[in-house]
């Protein structure tokens, strides 16, 4: 366990025990500066057509330099942001970020040449938390970003847990669908974890399903186990009936890839065509 020596000293008694514990206090110190000190920034996760394998976007992930412990992953900061308010600037950060980059791989691919079809922009993919989500300067936030940077809104996609959605009012579904209304790409993340509520689905503005890395994980046994099999083809019928695109999370081998493609899923990401990377990495966009 952490012993806290007074000051900012700490002792790890065995590392393996407690070492979150002593994070979250280190953590909750530094989180409040990390912004102004430049200490966050984004890795991109491309997502895969899967007709053609072509690159269609890609998710930006925030990860933390942190001065002391090093690179640390989102899910050790961002639940700690989402309750002390931060994720509200680091959230904006991000958007403001993931955009501009979208707007500079715009350029390069321009540059030699490749325009893409407009009504397919090169996407990038957001995750906001639910407290982003119910802030009431979503809307004109993400409007200014997108009118900044002179991108059109449907070049970005807004990742929502269906979680984050459950229980939401009419009311509180409004800056989505005005966003959705403009072109705006909404996704529901990590879907089929938690209080999955298939009729919700309906009256929910998301234009796209982002299946769970849980049902992918069912795939990857030869052969396949019959009862993901169905469950995963079951839920893209669904979402294809509902109008809904199917991304599927955490594609890690060919034979899941091979499956989920016959099974319907439009898009995919994962480590078996690429990891999450620094901007400059992802140069597979020209393909
Ligand atoms: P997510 O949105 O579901 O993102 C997908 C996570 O799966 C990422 O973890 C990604 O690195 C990981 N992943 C991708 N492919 C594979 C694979 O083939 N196998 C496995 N095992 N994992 C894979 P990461 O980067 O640690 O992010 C974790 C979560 O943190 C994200 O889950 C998202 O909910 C949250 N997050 C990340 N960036 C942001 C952000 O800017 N804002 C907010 N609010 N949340 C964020
Ligand atoms: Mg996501
Ligand atoms: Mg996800
Ligand atoms: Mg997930």
């Amino acid at each position: 366990r952490a012993k806290d020596g007074g000051g900012n000293r700490y002792e790890l008694a065995d590392p393996d025990s407690d070492a979150r514990a002593i994070d979250r206090h280190s953590l909750t110190t530094r989180l409040p500066g990390a912004l102004e000190r430049d200490e966050f920034f984004l890795e991109y996760q491309p997502l895969i057509r899967m007709s053609d394998g072509r690159v269609d976007g890609a998710e930006a992930l925030v990860r933390w330099h942190h001065p002391v412990h090093g690179r640390l992953g989102p899910d050790r900061f961002i639940p700690l942001a989402e309750h002390t308010g931060l994720i509200v600037p680091l959230g904006r950060w991000v958007l403001e970020q993931a955009v501009r980059q979208a707007c500079t791989w715009e350029k390069q691919l321009a540059a030699i040449g490749k325009v893409r079809d407009p009504a397919q922009p090169l996407r990038v993919n957001v995750n906001l938390s639910p407290r982003q989500l119910h802030h009431p300067d979503l809307v004109s936030d993400t409007v200014a970003v997108l009118e900044t940077a002179g991108v059109e809104p449907s070049t970005l996609c807004l990742e929502v847990t269906e979680s984050a959605l459950i229980g939401a009012d009419e009311d509180e579904l409004k800056p989505l669908r005005q966003l959705a209304e403009m072109g705006v790409e909404i996704a529901l993340d990590d879907f089929g974890t938690g209080y999955s509520n298939l009729a919700n689905l309906r009256r929910l503005p998301a234009t796209t399903l982002k299946l769970d890395r849980s049902f992918t994980q069912g795939l990857q046994k030869h052969p396949a186990d019959p009862v993901d099999v169905t469950f995963v083809g079951g839920i893209v019928s669904l979402a294809h009936a509902l109008g809904l695109r199917v991304t599927v999370e955490g594609v890690e081998t060919e034979a899941q890839a091979h499956q989920l493609r016959e099974l319907g899923c439009d898009t995919a990401q994962g480590w078996y065509y690429a990891r999450p990377a620094p901007p400059e990495e992802i140069g597979c966009w020209t393909k």
